[in-house]
């Protein structure tokens, strides 16, 4: 079925009309675009701008179960405003990049300061709040308000470097630049959210990683990498450097009553703000600092568990975990109220690899 085009948001006077690149991404997109995900129906500016910030470096179909949890819970922008940051982190944990979840309750909180509660429409006004950068604020621009603003996330700068054959790889600031010229050029005054839609899907369901499927391709013959047989090289890998190591200790208190003791980490830092399990400082010996500087005395020696290994941005976390047994009722020295008792079966929200060592522990025969 074809759909009726949306109007964009110029009105009135005759618009330049799109570049050929637009005119056929916007064909395409009528049958081939994704037309039914859930921020797309009903579309808000709060819709699209939790979507575009769990969308960063996610892929759709693991952020759909999030974003309709994340909407029944917080189903405006006041609501997460007035929400807890524990609350916010539950509904968060396992999506990673926390900091992305920490920007976001701390934007929701401006925007009711400061803006009535509405999201601005403006991207200039958008940048200005927390976790919200060029390629984002353009997003939600033009697919939330219909304004005439580019947008550049992974999916678009693979489509704009291969049909411009701009050789170069993502973190070099000139082929960023250049890039981004070509989205100003090829952004149409008209029908903004489905150009900004069709391109990123364009990327996501044709234009791929590796070898691109161009039989399928709508802008097969305008594709200038295509045309060099250079489709595939572009863009260059991101150049890597290896990752540090660091490595780290953590406790697996369990009471008899099957509850673990976790730790609420500082609001900054890696996993900022959620919970984990409590970290045994390098040179501690587990019963001395369970017993001096957590209050809580072993019943056991302690089982080192499986090694726990965690790929951060720029650096790779190898986690030891030890267990230890402690008695039932045991309480806790915690003047910061930062440590706290929970079921091991329903703990609170906790980073994804942690989350998984404690679904791991045995359910009946605590170590
Ligand atoms: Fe991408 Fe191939 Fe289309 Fe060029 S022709 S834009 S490389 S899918």
């Amino acid at each position: 079925m074809t759909r009726a085009p949306r109007a964009g948001a110029g009105g009135g006077g005759q618009s330049p009309p799109p570049t050929e690149f637009a005119r056929r991404l916007l064909a395409w997109f009528e049958h081939h675009g994704r037309h039914d995900l859930p921020w797309q129906n009903p579309r808000s500016g709060y819709r699209v701008w939790v979507s575009e910030i769990m969308l960063q470096q996610t892929q759709v179909a693991t952020v759909v179960p999030y974003f309709r949890a994340f909407m029944a819970r917080f189903p405006t922008v006041a609501d997460l405003a007035a929400a807890d940051s524990d609350a916010v982190m539950q509904h968060w944990a396992g999506l990673g990049y926390y900091a992305r979840a920490r920007n976001l309750h701390a934007a929701a909180r401006q925007v009711v300061a400061e803006h009535g509660g509405e999201l601005p429409a403006d991207p200039a006004a958008l940048q200005a709040l927390p976790g919200i950068g060029r390629s984002t604020a353009g997003a939600i621009a033009a697919q939330a308000f219909g304004r005439r603003a580019a947008m550049l996330d992974g999916n678009a700068k693979r489509v704009l470097a291969r049909l411009h054959a701009e050789r170069g790889a993502p973190g070099e600031s000139a082929w960023e630049k250049r890039l981004w010229a070509h989205a100003e050029h090829h952004t149409p005054h008209d029908r903004l959210a489905d150009y900004t839609q069709a391109i990123m899907d364009l990327g996501a369901t044709v234009c791929g990683r590796g070898q691109p499927a161009c039989d399928r391709c709508p802008v097969t013959d305008l594709c200038a990498a295509r045309s060099a047989g250079i489709e595939a090289e572009i863009p260059a890998p991101r150049k890597r450097r290896k990752r540090p190591v660091r490595r780290t200790r953590m406790l697996v208190l369990r009471r008899e009553d099957d509850r673990l003791l976790l730790h609420r980490r500082p609001p900054a830092g890696i996993w900022g703000g959620l919970w984990a399990l409590p970290e045994l400082p390098e040179d501690a010996e587990p019963a001395d600092y369970c017993r001096r500087q957590l209050g809580v005395e072993p019943l056991s020696a302690g089982e080192e568990l499986t090694e726990v290994q965690h790929g951060f941005t720029h650096f790779e976390l190898r986690i030891r975990p030890l267990a230890l047994r402690v008695r039932d009722g045991a309480g806790i020295m915690d003047d910061d109220q930062q440590l706290a008792w929970h079921p091991r079966t329903r703990p609170p929200a906790l980073p994804a690899p942690l989350a998984r060592l404690i679904r791991q522990l045995p359910g009946d025969d605590p170590t």
